[in-house]
C-alpha cells in the first residue's frame, strides 16, 4: 500500500480522462476494465432463420421452414419479421460462471424460451445480452434452443435519414453478433461505480470538494485494480463502497426513481407493432422485477395491457402477480395516453371510464393518479374530470416549465400536479440526470421530493439492470440527492405532506409548442368529430329504445368496442396527426368501422322506436340534442331524390317526416331571398341576417337585420382565404412557428365566379370556385336557411401543397381584448393581443366547435364541424383549415377535403344569443332514419332541460346495471354560471340518483322525482352525472 499511497500531483483533466479510458468501450479495451466485462466466448451451435412479412404468433412461426443463417446475414425490408432459431451448447468448462447469449442485430428483438417471451433484445435500448444462467451448475442442462423474433424496425421506427422522416420501405437489417460468453459480474459492478464517480466529478464541478473526492477515489481504484487479475477487485470495490457509504445530510432532496417505459401506442410504427413493443419491453421489466425485489415499474395505458392480455396471456398473468406484490404499478387510469386538447369532454370521460374499469377488473384496483408524460396540451377541464374519476394526482412532463403546482380547472376542481424536474420520462440513472432533477426543481424550499422516470421510452425499451444498479448505488451519498426506488403512491404522499407550500395554477396549461397538431391530418380530425357524434347519437337512441321497447337489447358490447376504437385514435400521436402514413390509414379504417357499425346501430334503434304496426316503410326525423329544433332538412324521396323541408323536432326526441306533398307553412318566418346584382355580387337574406358576397366569394357585409348592425369591419372583407409559408424548425407535423404569420398571402379570387345555387324559399345559396395556387383549388357553397341565425360555408378543397398553411379570416366590427373558445364541457378566454410573451406564445390555439369575439352587446361567432386550430388577433377571427407537412407522413393532407364552418353575428352575449346551441346544431344534424314500418304519427320527447345554460350531453346505459335498465345522464353547465334547473323526462323512471363519472352512486345523491321532473343545481362549468333506474318493461 505504501507505493500506491504515495501522493502525486494530480491534474484534473488528465486524471479524469485516465479514468474515462479505463472504462471506455472504444479505447484501450485490450487492457482496460471494460474489455474484461466478458470472458471466454464461443459461437452458437446452429443458427437458422425464417423471414415473413406477417407478424405471426410464436406457435405458428416456429412451425415454419427455417433456413441456415449466419452472423452477418441481412434481412428485411422494413416492417417484416425475421425469426431466428438459436441452438446452443454451453461449454462444460464454464461451470460456476454467469453465461450470456450476446446478440446484436438491427431491429427490435424478442427472446422466446420454452414457448414464452423472456426478454427484449435491442441495441438502441442497450439490451444486447440475455442471461442464460447466472451460475452454471454441475448438472444443469447445457444445450437448449431459443428463438429470437426480430422486427424490421428500430425503437423509433424506420425513418429515412432522420428519425421523423417518412419510413424507408427498403431498409435492410443485419445480425452482427450471436455468441455465448462468460459475464464478469464483479467487473460490471466496478464499471457502474467508476461511471458514477466520473459523473460526480464532472457534474459537481471543480469548485466542489466532493467532486475532487469522487475523482481521486476513481483514480485510486484505477491504481489498485488490475483488470487481468480479479483478485485485485475487492480492494477496488472497498474503496468505492467507502465513498458511496459516506452519507448526506438530513436536508437532502429525495428522488423517487420509478422504472417506466413510455410506449407510443402508434407513431413512427403501426398499431400492430406496438403490441409487440409492449411484450418486448414488459417481459424485460418482469425480469428486472424478479431480479430486484425493490424495483418498481409503472405502466400506463389500458389498451396496451389489453393487447398483451390477448396476445401474451402468460406475460399478462405475470404482470398481475407483480401487481399483487406492488412492484408492477398500473397508472394513469385512461384507455390510452390521449391528446389533452382535441378529444371532447365526453371522450375524455370515456378514457377514464374504459381505463379505470379495465384496471379494476384486471388488477383489482383503480389508479389514483393520471399519467400523461407526453402530450401536446392540457385542458382546463382535466382536474374536474380526474377528480370525478377517482383521481387526485397528476404527473406529466411535456411542459418545459418544471414546476410542482396545484392545477385547478375550469370549475375550480384541484388536483396535485407534478412535473418531474429532470425534464425527461426516459432517464438512464446517470449522475447528471440526478443533479438536474434537483437543480431544475422549481419548488426548491417548498417540496423536497421529485419523480425520476427511468427507462428507454417513446418506442418502448424500458429500464435496464445497469440503470437499476446505478440508482441503487446512489441511495444515500454525500453530494447527491437521496435516491429511492419508489412508487407514485410514495411520491404523491410525500408531496401531499408539503402541499400547503405549493402554489396554484388556474386555467389551462397551454403547451407553447406543437400548435400545428390542431390542424395536421384534417381527415383524422374530421373522423374524430364525426365519430364522437355518431357514438353520442347511437347511445341516446339505443337508450330511448331500451326505455320504450321490452324487446330491445342495448348494444353494450358493440358500443364498448366502437368507443375503444375512437379512444385508441385519440392517442397523442394519432388524433394529433403526428404519425406516419401507415398509422393514418389504420386510423381512417377505425373511423370507417365506427361509421358503418354506428349507422347500423342507429337504424336498429330507430326501428325499435317504431316497432309495432306493420305497414309501409316510414321515415323518422330524430333530434339528438336536448332542445327543440326547427331546421331545414334534406329528406330522401322515392327514386333517390331529396327534397328540402322545414321540420320541427322536440328535444331529444322524434317527429314524423312531413308528407312530400305538404306545403311548408313558412309564416311567421320570412323565406330566404337571394338576389344577384349586375356586378355579380349576391345577397342572401332570411330576415334575421343579410349576407352579401362580392363577385369573388368574399363576404363584404353581414348584417343583423333587426338592429341593422354590421358585423364585418369597415373596409375589409370576410371569408378571406389566406396562405402562409409553414416551415417549422424540425417537428414538421407538430409545429407551426410564430414567424409563419409574417408570410401571409391573401388568396384572391376572380370576379364573375360567384353564382346563385339554391334560389331561395327554405334555403338560399351561392357558390364559387377559387384557385388557391397552381395545384390547389376550392369550391364553396354559402348557404342560408329560413329561420337560421348563422350562414354556413360548405367547402371542398383539392389540396396539393408542400409546407403551406391555409386559413380563412373574418375581420369583425368588434373590439375586445379577449376572445372565447369552446373547450371540453365549457369555454375559456384567451387574449387577442400580443402584450406579453405569454400572450404572443398563443398565436395559434385550439378550440372545439366554436369561437367568439364579443364586445358589450354584440359579437361574432365562428362555428365549425371538424376544425380545431384557431386564433383571434385584434379583431380578426381566423380558422385554421389545412397544413401540408411532409414528416413523418409525406402524404399528410394531400387530396380532397370537405368541411363546413358557419358565421353567426349576435346581439347580447354569446350565451344569451344561443351560440353554443348553434354550434351543436352544426355538428349534430337532424337525422332522417328509415323505419321498417310506419313511423309514429306524433312527435315525442324523452328529455328536456329548463335552463339554456345546461346541456344534457350524454344519455347511455349504465356500465353495470341490473337487467340493463339503468341509464346514465351527463349534463354540464355551459355558460359559466350558477344555475338551478329542471330536467324533464317522459321515460318511466323509478329512481334517480347522482353518481360520479365512473357511474358510482353518490350515497347522498338521491333526487326526488316529481311530475316527471327533477331539480339539479350547477356551479360554473360543473359536470354532473346521474343514474336513472327505469321501471320494468311494459310487457
Ligand atoms: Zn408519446
Amino acid at each position: 500500500m505504501a507505493m500506491a499511497a504515495a501522493p502525486a500531483l494530480k491534474h484534473w483533466r488528465t486524471t479524469l480522462e485516465r479514468v474515462e479510458k479505463f472504462v471506455s468501450p472504444l479505447y484501450f479495451t485490450d487492457c482496460n476494465l471494460r474489455g474484461r466485462l466478458f470472458g471466454d466466448s464461443c459461437p452458437v451451435a446452429a443458427l437458422s432463420s425464417f423471414l415473413t412479412p406477417e407478424r405471426l404468433p410464436y406457435q405458428e412461426a416456429v412451425q415454419q421452414d427455417f433456413r441456415p443463417a449466419q452472423v452477418g446475414d441481412s434481412f428485411g425490408p422494413t416492417w417484416w419479421t425475421c425469426w431466428f432459431r438459436v441452438e446452443l451448447t454451453i461449454p462444460e468448462a464454464w461451470v460456476g460462471q454467469e453465461v450470456h447469449l450476446r446478440w446484436e442485430s438491427d431491429g427490435e428483438g424478442l427472446v422466446w424460451r420454452d414457448g414464452e417471451p423472456v426478454q427484449g433484445l435491442t441495441k438502441e435500448g442497450e439490451k444486447t445480452s440475455y442471461v442464460l444462467t447466472d451460475r452454471l451448475g454441475e448438472g444443469d442442462p447445457r444445450s437448449m434452443t431459443l428463438y429470437v423474433e426480430v422486427a424490421c424496425n428500430g425503437l423509433l421506427g424506420a425513418g429515412k435519414g432522420t428519425m421523423i422522416a417518412a419510413p424507408d420501405p427498403e431498409k435492410m437489417f443485419q445480425v452482427s453478433r450471436a455468441e455465448l460468453a462468460v459475464f464478469h459480474q464483479d467487473v460490471h459492478k466496478l464499471l457502474v461505480d467508476l461511471e458514477l464517480l466520473l459523473g460526480m466529478a464532472k457534474g459537481l464541478g471543480e469548485d466542489n470538494q466532493r467532486s475532487f473526492q469522487a475523482l481521486y477515489t476513481a483514480n485510486q481504484i484505477v491504481n489498485v485494480c488490475d483488470p487481468a487479475q480479479p483478485e485485485t477487485f475487492p480492494v477496488a470495490q472497498a474503496l468505492a463502497s467507502k465513498f458511496f457509504g459516506q452519507r448526506g445530510g438530513e436536508s437532502q432532496h429525495t428522488i423517487h426513481a420509478m422504472g417506466h417505459c413510455h410506449i407510443d401506442t402508434a407513431w413512427l410504427w403501426p398499431f400492430k407493432e406496438t403490441v409487440r413493443k409492449c411484450a418486448r419491453s414488459w417481459v424485460t421489466a418482469v425480469q428486472l422485477m424478479e431480479q430486484n425485489p425493490e424495483f418498481i415499474f409503472v405502466c400506463s395505458q389500458a389498451q396496451q395491457l389489453e393487447w398483451v392480455k390477448s396476445h401474451y396471456p402468460g406475460l399478462h398473468a405475470q404482470l398481475q402477480e407483480f401487481a399483487c406484490r406492488g412492484q408492477f404499478v398500473p397508472v394513469g387510469g385512461t384507455w390510452v395516453e390521449m391528446d389533452g386538447n382535441l378529444p371532447s369532454g365526453e371522450a375524455m370521460v370515456r378514457q377514464f371510464l374504459q381505463g379505470q374499469n379495465f384496471f379494476l377488473q384486471e388488477f383489482g384496483k383503480m389508479c389514483s393518479e393520471f399519467w400523461l408524460p407526453d402530450t401536446f396540451g392540457y385542458s382546463a377541464q382535466l382536474p374536474q374530470i380526474m377528480r370525478s374519476c377517482g383521481i387526485r394526482h397528476f404527473l406529466t412532463q411535456k411542459l418545459s416549465w418544471n414546476l410542482v403546482n396545484s392545477f385547478p380547472g375550469l370549475d375550480g376542481s384541484r388536483v396535485l400536479a407534478h412535473f418531474p424536474p429532470g425534464d425527461s420520462y426516459g432517464m438512464q440513472g446517470s449522475v447528471e440526470e440526478v443533479l438536474k432533477t434537483v437543480t431544475k426543481n422549481q419548488d426548491k424550499g417548498r417540496t423536497n421530493h421529485s419523480a425520476f422516470l427511468f427507462g428507454f421510452g417513446d418506442g418502448g425499451g424500458g429500464p435496464t439492470q445497469t440503470m437499476v444498479d446505478r440508482l441503487k448505488r446512489l441511495r444515500n451519498t454525500d453530494g447527491l440527492p437521496r435516491v429511492q426506488l419508489s412508487s407514485p403512491g410514495q411520491l404523491f404522499s410525500a408531496l401531499e405532506s408539503d402541499s400547503g407550500q405549493l402554489c396554484t395554477w388556474v386555467g389551462e396549461l397551454f403547451l407553447e409548442l406543437h400548435n400545428g397538431t390542431y390542424t395536421t391530418h384534417a381527415q383524422i380530425k374530421k373522423g374524430n368529430r364525426e365519430c364522437e357524434r355518431i357514438l353520442h347519437d347511437v347511445e341516446l337512441l339505443s337508450s330511448l329504445a331500451l326505455a320504450r321497447s321490452a324487446h330491445f337489447l342495448y348494444p353494450a358490447a358493440q358500443l364498448q368496442d366502437l368507443w375503444r376504437l375512437l379512444l385508441l385514435n385519440q392517442f397523442h400521436d394519432v388524433v394529433t396527426g403526428s404519425c406516419i402514413q401507415l398509422v393514418a390509414e389504420e386510423a381512417m379504417c377505425h373511423y370507417e368501422d365506427i361509421r358503418s357499425h354506428g349507422n347500423t346501430l342507429l337504424s336498429a334503434a330507430a326501428a325499435a322506436l317504431c316497432a309495432g304496426e306493420p305497414g309501409p316503410k316510414g321515415l323518422l326525423i330524430v333530434n339528438t340534442l336536448p332542445w327543440k329544433r326547427t331546421e331545414v332538412l334534406a329528406l330522401p324521396r322515392p327514386g333517390g331524390a331529396h327534397s328540402l323541408a322545414l321540420v320541427t323536432v322536440p328535444s331529444m326526441g322524434y317527429a314524423p317526416a312531413p308528407a312530400p306533398t305538404s306545403l311548408q307553412p313558412l309564416l311567421p318566418q320570412q323565406p330566404v331571398f337571394v338576389v344577384q346584382e349586375t356586378d355579380g355580387s349576391v345577397t342572401l337574406d332570411n330576415g334575421i341576417i343579410r349576407v352579401r358576397l362580392d363577385p369573388t366569394g368574399c363576404l363584404t357585409s353581414l348584417v343583423l337585420v333587426a338592429s341593422g348592425r354590421e358585423a364585418i369591419a369597415e373596409g375589409t372583407v370576410g371569408n378571406q382565404f389566406v396562405l402562409f409559408d409553414d416551415v417549422p424548425l424540425y417537428w414538421d407535423a407538430w409545429d407551426v412557428m410564430d414567424y409563419h404569420l409574417e408570410t401571409r398571402k391573401p388568396v384572391l379570387g376572380q370576379a364573375g365566379t360567384l353564382a346563385v345555387g339554391t334560389e331561395g324559399g327554405v334555403r338560399g345559396s351561392a357558390w364559387f370556385l377559387l384557385q388557391i395556387s397552381a395545384n390547389s383549388r376550392l369550391s364553396q357553397e354559402v348557404v342560408l336557411d329560413v329561420g337560421c341565425p348563422y350562414v354556413r360555408f360548405h367547402t371542398e378543397v383539392h389540396w396539393h401543397e408542400a409546407h403551406k398553411f391555409l386559413k380563412v379570416e373574418f375581420p369583425a366590427r368588434v373590439r375586445s381584448p379577449q376572445a372565447t373558445y369552446e373547450v371540453q364541457f365549457g369555454h375559456l378566454q384567451r387574449p387577442t393581443h400580443y402584450n406579453t410573451s405569454w400572450d404572443w406564445a398563443r398565436f395559434e390555439v385550439w378550440a372545439h366547435r366554436w369561437m367568439d369575439l364579443s364586445e358589450h352587446g354584440f359579437g361574432l361567432a365562428l362555428l365549425n364541424d371538424s376544425k380545431y386550430g384557431a386564433s383571434v388577433r385584434g379583431s380578426v377571427l381566423s380558422l385554421s383549415l389545412l397544413r401540408a407537412p411532409k414528416a413523418p407522413d409525406a402524404t399528410a393532407d394531400m387530396g380532397r377535403h370537405e368541411f363546413t364552418y358557419a358565421l353567426m353575428p349576435h346581439e347580447g352575449s354569446f350565451q344569451d344569443a344561443g351560440v353554443i346551441r348553434a354550434a351543436y346544431s352544426v355538428n349534430f344534424p337532424l337525422l332522417a332514419l328509415p323505419t321498417p314500418g310506419p313511423a309514429p304519427a306524433a312527435a315525442w320527447s324523452a328529455f328536456s332541460v329548463s335552463s339554456p345554460a345546461v346541456v344534457l350531453e350524454t344519455v347511455k346505459q349504465a356500465e353495470t346495471s341490473p337487467q340493463g335498465r339503468t341509464l346514465v345522464l351527463r349534463l354540464y353547465e355551459a355558460h359559466g354560471s350558477h344555475v338551478d334547473c329542471w330536467l324533464h323526462t317522459s321515460l318511466p323512471v323509478q329512481e334517480a340518483v347522482l353518481c360520479d363519472l365512473l357511474e358510482r352512486r353518490d350515497p347522498a345523491g338521491h333526487l326526488p322525482l316529481r311530475d316527471a321532473r327533477l331539480k339539479l343545481t350547477f356551479s360554473p362549468f360543473q359536470v354532473r352525472s346521474l343514474l336513472l333506474v327505469l321501471q320494468p318493461p311494459p310487457n
